[in-house]
């Protein structure tokens, strides 16, 4: 199983680091989509099979926040997995977006827990012997 990727980051640098962590963990890619903030990202959303989606909070035009809001608003969009990357440290912000079902992870992150978390959320790595 191919997992297709949406990154939503202001920062291409930082959508840059996200992919080459995603290779370095080994995670069976397929499509990896960028978008630049919510709006592009939900705008991907709309044209592409997405299987996950990485969205950082701070960004102009959209920020994480309301992008996932706006996914739970979409019936198409709400059962798509959020990861929040970002160095956000506001606890209360942090409850808000998991109690909207997005997992989190803080910048900067290691490819062990970016491999992790994926493999939990999509239930992979649980019958690797064959
Ligand atoms: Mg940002």
């Amino acid at each position: 199983m191919a997992i297709n990727i949406l990154i939503v980051d202001d920062s291409g640098v930082m959508r840059s680091m996200i992919i080459k962590t995603l290779r370095m963990a080994e995670i069976p890619l397929g499509d990896i989509h960028q978008a630049g903030n919510g709006q592009e990202g939900l705008d991907v959303l709309g044209e592409q099979w997405i299987d996950l989606a990485i969205v950082d909070i701070n960004m102009p035009v959209m920020n994480g926040e309301e992008m996932i809001d706006r996914m739970q608003q979409e019936p198409e969009m709400k059962g798509i997995p959020v990861i929040v990357v970002s160095t956000e440290g506001s606890k209360a912000r942090i409850e808000r977006l998991e109690h909207k079902g997005a997992v989190f992870i803080h910048k900067p992150f290691t490819a062990e827990i970016v491999r992790d978390t994926i493999n939990d959320i999509l239930g992979l790595g649980e019958n690797d012997e064959s």
